[in-house]
C-alpha cells in the first residue's frame, strides 16, 4: 500500500534542493529568495538551441521526427518549504499569478515559441519529486497535442456559432447548477460533462479572455481566491494533501490572433476511493475509452458539501 504524505513539514528543509539558500544539483546555489522564485530546470527536457529540423525515416511517412526546441522552467510558489496553494494566504497565491503572468508573456515573447504550458504536479502519487510547493512552466516550438486539439474544437464552434464555446458550456452548466463546485465574481469551477477522473475539474473564467496578461487586479484576486477554495476542498475530501496535476490553458503564442480561446485551467486528481486507492486508466480505457467511476453531479455534490468555509 501506498504510504500516506506527511502534511507535517518543516518551514525550511536544509536538504531540500528548491529551499532559499540551498544548494541544487550541479552546484547552483538558490538564493535567499522571499516570494516566488524562478529558474532553468537543472534537468531541461527541452533546449533552446535544439534543431528544428524534420526527418522522414525511408520517405514514407511512417516514422517521422522533428525537433522540439524551448525552455523548461521551475517556478517556485513561496519560500516555505511546508506551504502549499491550500494554505497560502490568497494575497501570496496573487503574487504567483503576477509571476505566471510574467513568464508567460516572456516566453510566449520569444520567437520560436508556440505554447506555454504552466503546470503543477502535486504529490507522489504524481510523480512529484519534491514536496515543496512549485511548479514548472514549458515554452515550446509546437503547440502540444490537447491545446491543439481544443484550438481546433474552439475555432471551428467559432467559425461556425460567431460566439465561444465555452462561454456557451459556462452558460449552460450556469443554467443546470448540478455539475458547478463554486464561483466567485471572476471565475467558475465546474466538474466537466466529459469528467473522466473521479473528482476531475475545470475552472474557467467568467469573462471572455484569452491568458492571464488580460487579467484585471480583481480578476487576479478571484483566480487566486478560486484556486485557494478548490485545493482546500480537495485536502478535505480523504483528509490528506490532494494528489493532482494541473494546468492552465492559454492562447497561443503562435503570431496569430486567437478570438476564440477562452483562459482556463484543469485539474485532474488520481484519487477515487481513499487517501491510498487511485483510479487507473487501464484495460478497456487503454484499448477503448475512459471509463466513469462517478458521475460528474455527484462528484461536484460532494466537492461542494466540504465547502463550509470561506
Ligand atoms: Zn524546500
Ligand atoms: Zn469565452
Ligand atoms: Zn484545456
Amino acid at each position: 500500500m501506498e504510504a500516506v504524505p506527511a502534511s507535517d513539514r518543516p518551514q525550511y528543509d536544509p536538504t531540500c534542493y528548491l529551499c532559499p539558500g540551498n544548494t541544487r544539483a550541479g552546484g547552483v546555489r538558490n538564493p535567499k529568495y522571499s516570494s516566488t522564485f524562478v529558474f532553468d530546470n537543472d534537468f531541461a527536457a527541452l533546449q533552446k538551441d535544439s534543431p528544428t529540423e524534420r526527418i522522414d525515416i525511408q520517405q514514407k511517412g511512417l516514422l517521422v521526427a522533428e525537433g522540439e526546441p524551448g525552455a523548461c522552467r521551475v517556478m517556485c510558489f513561496s519560500p516555505r518549504h511546508d506551504l502549499t496553494l491550500s494554505s497560502m494566504a490568497a494575497s501570496e497565491i496573487e503574487q504567483v499569478i503576477q509571476a505566471w503572468t510574467e513568464q508567460f508573456t516572456l516566453l510566449a515573447a520569444k520567437p520560436g515559441i508556440r505554447h506555454v504550458q504552466i503546470f503543477e504536479n502535486r504529490g507522489e502519487m504524481m510523480g512529484a519529486s519534491n514536496p515543496h510547493p512549485h511548479c514548472q512552466i514549458w515554452g515550446t516550438h509546437s503547440i502540444p497535442q490537447l491545446p491543439s486539439r481544443e484550438l481546433v474544437s474552439q475555432q471551428e464552434y467559432f467559425k461556425t456559432n460567431h460566439d465561444c464555446l465555452f462561454c456557451d458550456y459556462i452558460e449552460i452548466e450556469a443554467q443546470e447548477s448540478s455539475r458547478i463546485v463554486c464561483r466567485n465574481d471572476g471565475f467558475v469551477t465546474i466538474v466537466p460533462f466529459w469528467a473522466v477522473w473521479p473528482f476531475e475539474v475545470l475552472l474557467c473564467s467568467r469573462r471572455h479572455l484569452g491568458s492571464m496578461p488580460e487579467l484585471n487586479r480583481a480578476e487576479v484576486a478571484h483566480l487566486a481566491e478560486a484556486l485557494k477554495h478548490i485545493v482546500s476542498i480537495y485536502d478535505r475530501v480523504f483528509g490528506v494533501p490532494f494528489p493532482y496535476s494541473m494546468g492552465f490553458h492559454q492562447t497561443p503564442s503562435d503570431g496569430s490572433p486567437h478570438p476564440e480561446w477562452h483562459f482556463h485551467a484543469h485539474f485532474y486528481p488520481p484519487l477515487l476511493r481513499s487517501a491510498t486507492v487511485r483510479k487507473f486508466m487501464v484495460g478497456f480505457e487503454m484499448l477503448g475509452n475512459p471509463q466513469r467511476d462517478i458521475t460528474p453531479e455527484l462528484a461536484a455534490e460532494k466537492l461542494r458539501s466540504l465547502t463550509d468555509f470561506k
